[in-house]
């Protein structure tokens, strides 16, 4: 004991006394919030075509506010595809699904066209429940990447018979008429329904359903694509806060949920700004709502991201924060990095600059996957 004095003179000389005091009262804070590293639950929402353009103009549209602002780690990826610098959801979504650099058109396939399995089969296997909801058709590039296998994303009909192949438990997105008006006349609802889902389909509204405490459960929100949210679509925000109890509710092992806000994409595609900005004024509506519900929990990991950029979206100089001058310099994607946003849970490890596949590798990581 005769060193103590000495050694305390030396620790004084390293920090100063104020510095040693905020370190400890913010390891506290973080021990309180993150009791532990691993999350129970990941949720993972990609904005379709959502580039920082993108997320700037909703930011502005919305009263200069937007739910991205309480996401505390904030990293950038690379979202090339392996054989287009620009790439397409196909490639984009399989790179976050599969952690592959693929070819754009490829759903959970590796470049050579081999399948590979993807983190939702890993958690599914795993005892997860799992879910993915969407505002395009649910064979849509986004989400049957998470699922389905095929080698061309048009596919449509072989990629909806994937969702025979793994019990997601929770589904929810058009493109009805893949599943029960097919070529070789299987009616996959039917076939659906006999594995234990409940179907529901947008005969009834999505708030009128009713979703069973036990099962699965999907619905259908449209025959082909959904409408845009201007034209009265509206079900993402029910969707994903009934997926959330669904699925918390379902097993003991934790969950994994994929929210895809699809049709940002599509405004850009058509180079409509109000198209863009209504887009992302719902998904930023959901984006806040999962973000609360992750606040409540406590052990769920939640990402935001874009699979790219779509339009070239511009915010002109005359712009106002009340009106803003919007441009495109394409009807396509661009080749622009793409931030990420992450909250709970391991999301330390979503800070910094990586490849579009890092993010498959980080959920993971965080999730202590072998
Ligand atoms: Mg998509
Ligand atoms: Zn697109």
């Amino acid at each position: 004991m005769k060193y103590l004095p000495i050694y305390l003179f030396l620790v004084c000389m390293a920090c100063n006394a104020p510095k040693s005091a905020v370190s400890v009262t913010e390891t506290t804070v973080r021990e309180e919030v993150n009791p532990v590293l691993k999350p129970k639950n990941v949720v993972l929402l990609i904005g379709d075509g959502m580039g920082l353009s993108q997320i700037t103009a909703g930011n502005y549209f919305n009263g200069n506010k937007t739910a991205l602002e309480g996401f505390p780690v904030i990293g950038i990826h690379k979202c090339h595809a392996s054989n287009k610098l620009v790439t397409d959801s196909a490639a984009g979504a399989t790179a976050f699904a599969c952690g592959e650099k693929t070819y754009n058109g490829a759903i959970g396939v590796r470049a050579d066209s081999t399948p590979v399995q993807t983190i939702l089969e890993e958690l599914e296997d795993l005892g997860y429940s799992t879910g993915l909801i969407a505002t395009s058709t649910i064979v849509h590039a986004t989400p049957a990447s998470f699922i389905a296998h095929n080698e061309y994303r048009k596919n449509y009909e072989d990629i909806a018979l994937d969702f025979l192949d793994t019990e997601v438990d929770y589904f929810v997105g058009g493109g009805k008429k893949f599943f029960d008006r097919r070529e070789d006349e299987r009616n996959l609802i039917e076939e659906l329904e006999a594995r234990d889902y409940t179907v529901e389909t947008y005969l009834t509204d999505f708030k009128d359903c009713n979703i069973p405490d036990t099962g699965n459960f999907a619905y259908f929100s449209a025959d082909k694509d959904p409408l845009p949210y201007d034209q009265g679509r509206d079900y993402l925000l029910d969707a994903s806060k009934a997926g959330l109890s669904f699925l918390d509710n379902h097993g003991e092992n934790g969950l994994f949920l994929m929210i895809e806000g699809s049709q940002i994409d599509w405004g850009g595609h058509a180079n409509i700004p109000s198209y863009v900005l209504t887009e992302f004024y719902e998904f930023d509506l959901v984006i806040q709502e999962v973000l609360d519900w992750a606040k409540k929990d406590g052990e769920t990991l939640v990402v935001v991201t874009a699979d790219h950029e779509t339009g070239g979206l511009s915010i002109r100089e005359n712009s106002t924060m009340d009106s803003l001058d919007i441009e495109f310099i394409s009807t396509h994607h661009t080749a622009t990095m793409i931030p990420v946003f992450a909250y709970g849970p391991g999301s330390e490890l979503f800070a910094g600059i990586y490849e579009n596949t890092a993010i498959y590798d980080k959920m993971r990581k965080a999730l202590q996957l072998k």
